[in-house]
């Protein structure tokens, strides 16, 4: 029988400061060759530990051995040029980032992640959730030399996740999250496409497959965004029909200190709802009644068995102390809930 609020954690995790830069989005690694290899496995394994110690019931590999969610996937990617990467203002103009170029028809030069994940599947008998990008937001974070349109290209990057996908469904993954933030930025083209390239890339899973839909990690571009949003933050509601209506299992979306109407999750009728239940854009920890008060809200719109108490987002730019108390919040937080609602 499931846990009645299962825990997890969006995705990223902070990155110990032996392994890379502290409180960065594009961190810098602080090794090369095998001394990286070796050492991105033990940032793994410490996160794994910390995760069960806390008590998630879901565990995760903190994208510990990826620079950055979308980026750590392209690399193994033919037909993108990293050597000349050019700025481009991505998330509808949000931020610049210096992004890769799509330069020839992509294909896959061999596994992604079969070390972090077998790795963790190794070392944990709880379930695990692997976060792989979603195809529109790899469209959003990559500069286009090859194919002139972003609805061709976000296919041909969805088969490429695909092939990924079901490999780590192979290695004993129980949950492919594909995470796409973009979603929230052209909800027009998400819902006219975007829903469907996700679709693809989740192709003949049979594990669990989740959508991660946020508003970004605690930077200060997301933040200035955030405050041009108005009181109301209906971005969800164009996109969750569509994804009502698709074959993905779970749908993750920010609730605490957001300003998104908690009514929207009714449009989630019959998925899993990782509801956000704790702020990785402040420092402040939540205490457990936060966490608690929050999952009671969700529930006027969710099912007790379809709650599972999550992050806003990842917290990979995060201090590792701050984020550490914020995973034991989180599960003492759905402890109380489930006293309370049980
Ligand atoms: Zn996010």
């Amino acid at each position: 029988m499931p846990i009645m609020f299962d825990t997890a954690i969006a995705g990223s995790l902070p990155k110990p400061g032996w392994l890379a830069e502290q409180q960065r989005l594009w961190p810098a690694w602080k090794l090369s060759g095998e001394e990286l290899a070796s050492a991105k496995s033990d940032a793994t394994l410490l996160w794994i530990k910390a995760q069960e110690d806390a008590g998630l019931t879901i565990i995760g590999d903190g994208e510990q051995s990826r620079q950055h969610f979308v980026h750590g996937f392209l690399e193994s990617v033919e037909g993108i040029d990293f050597e000349h990467k050019v700025k481009m203002g991505i998330r509808d103009n949000r931020y610049d980032a210096m992004v890769p170029q799509v330069v020839a028809a992509l294909r896959l030069k061999g596994r992604v992640h079969a070390t972090e994940a077998r790795l963790t599947r190794a070392h944990t008998q709880r379930r695990v959730k692997f976060t792989l990008p979603g195809p529109m937001t790899i469209v959003d974070t990559v500069a286009d030399r090859h194919y002139g349109d972003r609805r061709e290209m976000a296919m041909a990057f969805a088969e490429l996740l695909n092939q990924e996908a079901l490999a780590l469904q192979a290695d004993g993954v129980d949950i492919i999250q594909f995470d796409e933030p973009a979603f929230n930025v052209y909800m027009q083209d998400a819902a006219e496409w975007g829903v469907a390239a996700l679709e693809r890339a989740a192709q003949g899973l049979t594990c669990k497959t989740a959508v991660h839909i946020c508003y970004g990690y605690g930077i200060k571009a997301n933040l200035d965004w955030k405050n041009t949003l108005g009181g109301e933050w209906r971005q969800y509601e164009r996109v969750f029909p569509a994804l009502a209506r698709s074959s993905i299992d779970q749908v993750s979306l920010e609730c605490f200190h957001s300003h998104v109407p908690i009514e929207l999750m009714a449009l989630l009728e019959g998925k899993d709802v990782m509801v956000g239940v704790i702020d990785v854009a402040s420092d402040e920890v939540e205490s457990p009644q936060d966490v608690a008060q929050t999952i009671g809200r969700a529930l006027q719109y969710v099912p007790k068995v379809r709650l599972i108490a999550c992050t806003n987002c990842g917290m990979a730019p995060m201090r590792r102390e701050i984020a550490l108390r914020k995973l034991d919040a989180l599960v003492q937080g759905a402890a109380l809930a489930r006293q309370r609602y049980a």
